[in-house]
């Protein structure tokens, strides 16, 4: 065991209030008809914040602040404008990147390594990516005269909190509409965050809203009658319920969804950098990734050997603090996410599966679980076929390309997979096999500004990132 254990990143540099308001028209604001809720760590049980409900009047008042900035300012805004408060939001996420990254840890478990060298490293590219764009939609061929949709609701769950927004309010306010966005109820905090940097950036006021509160919230943004434009993170189940309640209106969609990618393992692959490969596919951010590499397929011919490895490495894997900055896993983000990880493992040993996990001690406060495979899956098996979105990873094998592909696809989503082999050919073969919006080959959860990402099939649709996570907010 690695023994030396410096002082965890200190929490003494965030600023946590003891209560938040709604930010509506470039203000915090009272909620007026919600009720409070809070906000905890989830490595230690302990309350951060209370946080306010956005209630329908709340709703309507963040859509109208929303509407008037732009058809006063925003939308007509000349886009060289725009450019220069995404720089300057870019800018201040970077000199606060630090307290942004031990905020994100403590409200969401992850580890400090990831927010600070992943997390908040891809949220100031997304900013500078896309202010980028700001000022030359005209050039971009990107149609003739691309016009902005309007207002844009904006719904994100809580695996990358500060990148999901990054995402979906960047592309958003570079094609010029204006937005309300509702963070997730288990991690509001570095969303509220940003609406200080708004702030500091005199971003216009109503530009950008931020109004928290749960699925019902949510709900009343997405159905609010002055919204245009419709963007979705989170699970399959709530994207379809939204799908149906804007059937019928002119409002424009995009849905990002869960999945259940198949990282495959070819005999000639690299084997060192094939087991970091694994290992990140599935225990990056606790396996709370909708494009997590939660199918291992492995060649017959490799199996003995990459089980045998990987198991080693799974023993030297960290899990603890999220402030440590020797963590490898932190915590599951919710007392109601760890019971699904819990249950769903379950069914995997009930269904016949044999389960794996490195020794290791659990803290015996907070939410935790440690890292798990499964061996001895059949492609029917639940575990197989459902998204976990935890540490839990399901093995199968196969002995052809052809069967690999074949396996690869049967599942009903199709975000992401990875190839991992020596051999070009291949991998050209397999992208074009694989019914994935993303193919990896011999990397695993990459991610940049330029890139789109988006789903197949109960993945959702639409893309987000590069110049096809613009068009999602262009009229053409
Ligand atoms: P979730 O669908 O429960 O919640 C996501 C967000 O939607 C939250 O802000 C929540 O408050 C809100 N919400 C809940 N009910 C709503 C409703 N009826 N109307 C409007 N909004 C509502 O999902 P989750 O548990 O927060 O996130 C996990 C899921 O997200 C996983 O399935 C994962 O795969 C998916 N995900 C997908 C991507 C992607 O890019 N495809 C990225 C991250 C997460």
């Amino acid at each position: 065991r690695f023994e030396y254990a410096p002082a965890p990143e200190s929490r003494a540099i965030v600023d946590i209030k003891s209560s938040y308001g709604l930010f509506i028209n470039g203000a915090f604001t009272e909620a007026t008809d919600g009720k409070p809720f809070k906000t905890v760590s989830p490595a230690s049980e302990e309350v951060l914040a209370e946080i306010s409900e956005a209630g329908p009047a709340d709703v309507d008042k963040a859509v109208k602040a929303a509407r008037k900035a732009y058809d006063k300012v925003w939308g007509t805004m000349p886009g060289r404008d725009r450019a220069k408060y995404l720089y300057r939001i870019a800018r201040l996420i970077q000199e606060r990147s630090r307290e942004l990254a031990v905020l994100e840890s403590l409200d969401n478990g992850k580890p400090i390594r990831e927010s600070r060298d992943v997390d908040l490293p891809l949220v100031a590219a997304h900013f500078f990516y896309y202010a980028g764009w700001a000022d030359k939609l005209e050039y971009a061929g990107a149609g003739e005269n691309p016009q902005p949709l309007g207002v844009a609701a904006q719904v994100i769950p809580w695996n990358f909190p500060l990148m999901m927004l990054a995402w979906k309010i960047a592309p958003a306010l570079a094609a010029g509409n204006t937005v309300v966005l509702k963070p997730a109820e288990t991690t509001p905090l570095t969303a509220l965050a940003f609406a200080e940097i708004c702030q500091q950036a005199d971003l216009p006021p109503g530009v950008v809203n931020i109004i928290t509160g749960a699925g019902r919230t949510g709900q009343a943004l997405v159905e609010h009658e002055g919204v245009d434009k419709v963007a979705f993170t989170g699970s399959t189940a709530v994207g379809r319920a939204i799908a149906k309640s804007v059937a019928g209106t002119d409002k424009k969609v995009t849905l990002e969804l869960g999945g259940k990618a198949a990282n495959i393992v070819f005999e000639d692959a690299p084997i060192d950098q094939t087991i970091e490969g694994i290992v990140n596919g599935i225990f990056f951010n606790q396996g709370h990734v909708c494009c997590a590499g939660s199918r291992l397929l492995v060649q017959e011919s490799v199996y003995d050997e990459v089980l045998a490895r990987l198991k080693r490495r799974m023993g030297t894997l960290r899990v603890g603090d999220p402030l440590d900055k020797n963590t490898d896993i932190g915590a599951i983000n919710s007392a109601e996410q760890l019971a699904r990880i819990r249950e769903l493992s379950q069914v995997g040993e009930d269904e016949g599966a044999e389960r794996w996990s490195p020794e290791c001690e659990l803290p015996t406060q907070g939410y935790w679980f440690a890292p798990t495979v499964f061996t001895g899956v059949s492609q029917a098996h639940r575990i197989a076929r459902e998204e976990i979105f935890g540490p839990v990873l399901s093995v199968l094998t196969f002995r052809t390309p052809a069967e690999a592909v074949e396996k690869a696809n049967n599942t009903p989503f199709g975000l992401s997979a990875g190839v991992w082999t020596d051999k070009g050919s291949r991998i050209l073969w397999m992208a074009d096999q694989l019914r994935a919006g993303v193919v990896w080959a011999n990397t695993f959860n990459r991610f940049d500004p330029t890139s789109p990402f988006g789903g197949y099939k109960e993945s959702g649709y639409g893309r987000e990132g590069g110049r096809h996570g613009l068009e999602a907010y262009l009229a053409h």
